[in-house]
């Protein structure tokens, strides 16, 4: 019979800046999309943000807001009004919660931020690094707004990664710039465009840092808590704002790992999660996996915005490095070698896998590569049936019985 613990959390002191970061960066985009004082451009959520930093936008992040909507759980009700202008439940649910948000003129910034709704694009930039549905997600608001769709096209399945996919890409973020000098109504500027390249490494670095604690036994936190605290290196990498905010954030989880914290009490096993999260059901897994003495100490989801090949020296070839060398780009040798280098750092017991049901870019259980793991790493692993944000997939009961077998397997092992 499987050990239960009541679950103690262990709150993190650097989230009330988190709270005031993410605030702002919502109040600066409505306050310019009212006045007008900026030019506002979407972009998707590993898409070249550095550059349009460094010709002056204020940048959108549409995921983020579609990650707001499956963690406040509006997502799911919203899904169907995208569905009824012929957008299929089968693709992107970020992209019809986030169209249904739209529609319905519903949206969490509401209730959080006292925000009507989400700023208007002067522009809208994708890169399909991460899937084909962005395109037809931007490209919608792109004719109901009549602003331009201009992206980059990014080669998929790599291995190794040769020099003329790094050229292409680069040349591509290049031929980005004479459509956004026309909106901005400024001149390209290099140095300001380096000053964006080389803060945004500066947040990746400590990014990075930052989730490498938790090789720490104890793991000073979850991937729960990234999840959360990865809100900067999205929406504001490139700014200085997020580079202090991963400081404050390092030294708050070195110190845990010094004095012994766990973020789950008497951790006793530790798993890797492979795939998106379920934002609607967070919390009741974070606190099923605490009651199991279970944390989760890494993901492939968070790893994806460490972007320190960056280099302000060879900004457009290194920010085409560092969006091409991407997990969701690769090949399944290269992922499964990178779960591996995951495994002998992290030190983890046992792979989850989600298979969002509308998301297969990061599925990564449907073509054997669980079973090949379990061989090659001597670890279990478990795949969960669920979505990133309807939970209309998501059969929490079946879920719980299917976690809790799990681990009475590790035990037994
Ligand atoms: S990678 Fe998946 S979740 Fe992200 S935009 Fe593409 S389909 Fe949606």
């Amino acid at each position: 019979m499987l050990a239960k613990k009541e679950v103690v959390r262990k709150p993190i002191a650097a989230s009330k800046t988190l709270k005031k970061i993410m605030a702002n960066h919502f109040y600066e985009l409505d306050e310019a999309a009212k006045t007008g004082s900026k030019k506002i451009a979407w972009c998707t959520s590993v898409g070249p943000a550095e550059l349009l930093r460094g010709m002056g936008f204020l940048v959108y992040f549409p995921e983020n807001h579609g990650a707001m909507l499956g963690a406040s759980r509006m997502a799911t009700e919203l899904i169907p009004y995208a569905n009824a202008i012929g957008y299929s439940p089968d693709i992107c649910s970020y992209l019809t919660s986030d169209i249904g948000s739209y529609l319905a003129r519903k949206t969490p910034l509401q209730k959080v931020y006292n925000i009507k709704s989400v700023p208007k694009p002067d522009v809208l930039v994708f890169n399909t690094n991460q899937c084909r549905d962005v395109q037809d997600w931007f490209s919608w608001y792109g004719r109901e707004f009549n602003v331009p769709v201009i992206g980059i096209h990014t080669h998929r399945d790599i291995g190794e990664i040769k020099d003329y996919q790094i050229k292409d890409i680069a040349q591509q973020i290049k031929d980005l710039i004479p459509a956004l000098e026309e909106v901005s109504g400024q001149k390209f500027d290099m140095d300001r465009f380096k000053e964006a390249v080389e803060l945004s490494r500066q947040c990746s670095v400590l990014w990075r840092k930052c989730l490498e604690t938790a090789a720490a036994i104890p793991s000073p936190w979850t991937f729960f808590d990234h999840t959360i605290h990865m809100g900067p290196a999205v929406v504001a990498r490139g700014t200085k704002d997020a580079v202090d905010y991963y400081e404050l954030l390092l030294a708050e989880l070195n110190e845990r790992v010094a004095s012994g914290v766990a973020a789950v009490e008497g951790e006793k096993y530790r798993l890797y999660w492979e795939g998106m999260p379920i934002w609607g059901k967070l919390r009741a897994l974070s606190e099923l996996f605490a009651s199991l003495r279970t944390c989760i100490v890494a993901s492939t989801y968070c790893n994806s915005w460490i972007f320190d090949q960056l280099d302000p020296e060879e900004p457009f070839e290194s920010m085409a490095r560092a969006y091409t060398e991407l997990f969701i780009v690769r090949d399944e040798a290269y992922k499964e070698q990178y779960i591996e280098n995951c495994y002998k750092f992290f030190r983890f017991h046992g792979i989850i896998f989600h298979d969002a049901k509308t998301c297969p870019n990061n599925s990564n259980n449907r073509y054997g590569m669980p079973e090949r793991l379990t061989k090659r790493l001597g670890i279990p692993t478990l795949t969960i049936n669920g979505d990133l944000n309807d939970l209309r997939c998501y059969s929490e009961e079946q879920t719980k019985t299917n976690i809790e077998a799990f681990i009475e397997q590790l035990e037994e092992e």
